[in-house]
Parts: structure tokens; sequence; C-alpha cells
């Protein structure tokens, strides 16, 4: 028995992916507790109808989630505070590269460490020194906030996590670099909140699927960093259409709606599921 979440994103409409991710999230409660968590911390890109779509899929499907529902976009005092503690513990710096800088500090450098979260930072930022980094923060340039990895790994020592299915993980934060922990336009990130609310909400066993499994090891830092408890986790295995490409928003894969509406049943859906 486990309290478990499903935490989409409301920037667009729900696939068969989401349908297992929150099934199997659901599953993984074992009849204790399975919440929802709406991941709208990008107010540019998240939408109230798609949040209001998500409970309609959901529902559709037959799930039953816990109330309240919890809403990133109503934490972000609880993010600033965790900022607060991890800059008193100087381990966040600006960053005011453009993803154009990145790329060719990259390019001249011949190569970065690339993984599943794409190639780490270079740490350009991270070296200025504090006379630059202070006219740039008066001249008002706009900056994200990055962790110093190495200091914080430094802190607190060897860490450990456990997956489901995949066992016993050494924390490791090569592949990561430097994280962004408040981005330019929006003061916290991806990482940064999952963490914090997921201690919030006391989950006890995170699921979600394999891309995000290298993810994992920047939460696992952060709640050594933060004090909070460590999950148990299980990451599960992506459902990739025809052509063996993974399902995703931005290909425009079949939406839940679409199959609703073409006479479909939840149990179609479910039967697209891995066994
Ligand atoms: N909001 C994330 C997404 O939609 C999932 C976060 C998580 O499960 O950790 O991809």
């Amino acid at each position: 028995m486990a309290v478990t979440r499903f935490a989409p994103s409301p920037t667009g409409l729900l696939h068969v992916g989401h349908a297992y991710s929150a099934w199997f999230s659901e599953q993984a409660a074992e009849g204790e507790r399975f919440l929802l968590r709406i991941e709208d911390i990008d107010s540019g890109r998240s939408h109230e109808r798609f949040v209001s779509a998500i409970y309609e899929d959901l529902e559709w499907l037959g799930l039953s989630w816990e109330s309240p529902v919890m809403r990133q976009s109503e934490r972000f005092p609880a993010y600033e505070e965790a900022l607060n503690k991890l800059r008193e513990a100087e381990l966040l710096y600006p960053c005011f590269c453009t993803r154009a800088d990145i790329r060719r500090e990259i390019k001249s450098a011949g190569a970065a460490p690339h993984g599943a979260m794409g190639q780490a930072y270079p740490g350009t930022c991270r070296s200025l020194s504090t006379t630059e980094r202070e006219r740039r923060l008066k001249s008002g340039a706009p900056h994200a906030l990055r962790l110093d990895v190495e200091a914080a790994m430094k802190a607190v020592g060897e860490l450990t996590w456990h997956d489901r299915e995949r066992g016993q993980q050494q924390c490791a934060m090569d592949l990561a670099g430097d994280v962004v922990l408040a981005r330019k336009d929006v003061p916290t990130s991806y990482h940064l909140s999952v963490t914090v609310d997921d201690a919030a909400q006391g989950i006890s066993l995170v699921t979600r699927g394999l891309d995000l499994f290298e993810s994992t090891h920047v939460h696992r830092l952060l709640q050594a960093l933060l004090d909070l408890p460590t999950p148990e986790y299980w990451h599960h295995p992506l459902i990739t259409d025809e052509q063996g490409e993974r399902l995703s928003k931005r290909s425009k894969s079949v939406t839940l709606r679409a199959i609703r509406e073409s006479g479909a049943t939840p149990e179609d859906v479910r039967r697209r599921f891995p066994s």
C-alpha cells in the first residue's frame, strides 16, 4: 500500500501514455491513497481548458483521486522558501546564459555529458567574478538560478534511492550538470517544484515514466539539501506508437478525447497498456 500521485502538466490534451501513467499510479496505491497534482508552473503553456480536460479524461477512464487536487501555480511561496534555504547554504548562482550561449560554449569545449535530460550545462556562470555577477544583477539582466551541483554533492555526501523495478541506485549527477532551480521566466523549475510537492503531499511511492529516471538523481539530491523525506520510486515503461516512437503531446499522438469521441471505451485504451 502506498500514497501515489499522477502529476500532469496542462499544456495539451492527454494521450494513451498519460492514461497508462495515471492508471499505473492508481494501481500502485493498492487502495491506499491516489492523489492528483496539476503541474502548471508554466503560465505561458498551461491552460484551464486542459485542466478541465484532464479531469474529464481521468473520470472517463474510471479513476478516482483524493481531494483536494494540488495546483503548482498556488505553491510559489513554498518554492521560494526552498530557494532561500539553498541560497543561504550558498549553493545557488545566477546564470545569465541564453540557450545560444550554452550551445556555443558546449561547441567550443568539444562536448558535454549528454543524457536523457539533454546536454549538461558547461558551468559558464559559475565562474563569474563576484564583481561581474553583481554588475549584471544590478543592470537587471534576466537570469535563472542554478544549483552548484559539485558543492551540493560535497555538502551531503553519498546518496542512494530505490526504484521498485530497478533496485538500489547510487545518486549520480554527472549527466545533469548544474540544473536550473528557478527559470528566467518562472521563479521555480520542474525539479524544484516536483521535489517540494511530493514531500508536501506525503507521497510514499513516486510513479512516472522511465524518461524521468535520470531526473530522480536530481530530486534525491534536493531532498537531502532541503531535509525532505525520500519516497520510493517506480519508473514505468513508455508506450510507443506503431513506429516505435514514444507518444508525446508534440507529436500529435491520438488524444484520449479523440479516442472517446470515436466511440472507443476505456477498456479499448487499457488494451494498449503494457502487460
Ligand atoms: N508533470 C510532469 C509531466 O507531465 C510529470 C512529473 C512527474 O511525474 O514527476 O511530464
